[in-house]
């Protein structure tokens, strides 16, 4: 593939080419504190029933229900049942059990009645109903999920909520894929790091960080490398030693059809190159291929084109060798609230923010959309996902990717 080559391809066809070169990942038991922001390596069904036996879900009286018609109603009271009560209650006729919270129902009982709404007396031990007992707050048996029930399937990436979700099934140990380990590579020759002074003609290198971040947010692990100079021999040097103790490699900058792109040289002349150049802007100069058999992501410099080409690009490909469709990108449908310059050809990602007029989201760009300019997708709310025939036009409806 020359350098010259004016074919820029579909990111449908990209995202296609690139699932050509899969890993085959490793799998690994985890406790199941650690299993948050990891990915399922096998389905989980449940190892009881939730709630595991019928229990109260209010703080008041178990009673009868049909005891209850006809308020008010004066009943002696039993008993106290709290959460974690292991004995078998009974609730005999004209009686009220004083029940917490999670507690089990007592037998004879089938409704409940909060305690908001009775009148005790202490003295007498009675409590007088003054309205009809509740069937449904009883929490029954199962009726969350029962056991056997499988809850979450093989790829699943494992959010707050769902860890929450393993712990009540019963589970302690978690299946997940082992992370991918992903070098980052920054090259530039013009990099200082975050902390150094800054000598004339030196910028601070943000693109590794961000990109490890998105890493680390779909599960897996980045391995940050000292930020390669533009020469051909230490960016050789950087890409064999990742190649060997990385599953996958993610450089940014030198990508172009400049003389110093040295990534995309050193992959013409030495690696081999799959594709380079997606039709999607900002971001439109990224190359995939192989070095010593490693799958290589060659993406743009600029700061926002190397985070949107990592999400458009990057990220279905690492969810997809999980068999994972998370963590989502989630889509919302917006109306431009001002004309946004689209690229014919192309999927255009302007970075918006959003707003509600009452009736529709409506979008609008705040900063500077220059593709060298991080605080616009740092403070942008979404990406456009202008399509190729797309005119941008104030008023017209398209789909946004949340940030
Ligand atoms: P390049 O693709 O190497 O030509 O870089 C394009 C632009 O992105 C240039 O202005 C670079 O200075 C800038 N750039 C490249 N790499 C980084 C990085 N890691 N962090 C911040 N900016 C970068
Ligand atoms: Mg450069």
């Amino acid at each position: 593939m020359g350098s010259g080559t004016p074919y820029f391809i579909p990111l449908n066809e990209a995202i296609e080419i690139s699932l050509n070169r899969s890993l085959t990942l490793k799998t690994e038991i985890v406790p199941l504190e650690k299993s948050y922001n990891r990915i399922l390596s096998s389905s989980l069904s449940a190892l009881t029933n939730d709630p595991p036996f019928d229990n109260s879900a209010m703080d008041g009286f178990a009673v009868k229900y049909n005891e209850t018609l006809n308020p008010p109603n004066k009943f002696s009271i039993s008993n106290i049942i709290a959460a974690g009560n292991k004995f078998d209650n009974i609730v005999k006729n004209r009686e009220a059990a004083r029940i917490m919270t999670g507690a089990p129902i007592p037998n004879g009982a089938d409704s409940i009645i909060p305690i908001e709404d009775c009148e005790v007396d202490n003295e007498n031990n009675t409590v007088t109903l003054n309205q009809e007992s509740k069937p449904h707050f009883i929490r029954k048996k199962g009726e969350n999920f029962t056991e056997n029930q499988i809850l979450l399937e093989e790829g699943t990436y494992l959010t707050p909520e769902k860890v929450s979700l393993c712990a009540a099934m019963g589970h302690d140990k978690i299946p997940v894929f082992k992370p991918i380990k992903v070098a980052i590579i920054s090259t530039g020759d013009e990099l200082r790091l975050p902390g150094e002074k800054l000598e004339r003609g030196e910028i601070y290198e943000s693109n590794t960080f961000g990109l490890s971040s998105l890493v680390s947010w779909l599960g897996h692990e980045p391995i940050r490398f000292p930020s390669v100079v533009d020469n051909l021999q230490k960016l050789r040097e950087t890409l064999d030693s990742a190649s060997k103790s990385c599953d996958v490699i993610i450089t940014s900058g030198g990508v172009s059809m400049g003389e110093r792109d040295f990534v995309r040289k050193i992959m013409e002349e030495e690696g081999n190159i799959d594709f380079w150049r997606i039709k999607v802007r900002p971001g439109s100069p990224p190359l995939f291929g192989t070095w010593n058999k490693t799958p290589i992501f060659g993406l743009p410099g600029n700061p926002v084109s190397s985070h949107v080409v990592f999400r458009v690009l990057c990220a279905p490909w690492f969810r997809a060798q999980t068999k994972s469709s998370q963590p989502q990108e989630t889509k919302i449908r917006v109306k431009l609230d001002q004309d946004i310059k689209t690229v014919t050809g192309f999927i255009t990602l302007r970075r918006i923010h959003l707003f509600n007029d009452g009736e529709q989201i409506l979008a609008t760009t705040k900063h500077h959309q220059g593709s060298g300019n991080i605080a616009s997708i740092a403070l942008g709310e979404a990406l456009t996902l202008l399509g190729p025939n797309d005119s941008g036009k104030k008023g017209d409806f398209c789909d946004a990717l949340l940030l």
